[in-house]
């Protein structure tokens, strides 16, 4: 077998992005082009480089509350902390929280979605 031939055919499995690298930049987990994500947390039904098919894979429903729950409860937290330690005026933080609050839960979401995408590609022998 020559060198760099994989059993699973012409399918490049070197290169593949981690999972920080999917769901942050959006590579796509099969051939690490970019264009996985479709909106802010939904994923594109499939791949527009290699065909891959994401979207009955893709985590919906409740399942997404067990990501988005403890996200709230930990920037809540943080804000009542922040609160206690320094005062800021009300424009600040309305600024500072209307950031911070969508680019956690975005990035949460991303992350999990990531990760359930990958564990059922893997299961379904498609990575
Ligand atoms: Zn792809």
């Amino acid at each position: 077998m020559p060198n760099g031939e994989s059993p699973k055919g012409n399918r490049n499995t070197k290169g593949q992005p981690g999972i920080t690298q999917a769901a942050l930049f959006g590579l796509c987990p099969c051939c690490g082009q970019r264009g996985l994500w479709d909106g802010p947390a939904n994923l594109v039904d499939r791949c527009n480089a290699c065909g891959q098919e994401f979207g009955r894979f893709e985590p919906k429903g409740r399942g997404l509350y067990l990501v988005v729950l403890p996200v709230t409860v930990l920037l809540i937290l943080a804000s009542l902390k922040l609160d206690e330690a320094v005062q800021l005026p009300v424009w600040v933080l309305v600024a500072l929280w209307g950031i911070v609050v969508p680019v956690a839960v975005i990035g949460a979401l991303r992350i999990a979605k990531t990760i359930v995408l990958m564990a059922r590609l893997q299961k379904g022998k498609l990575l």
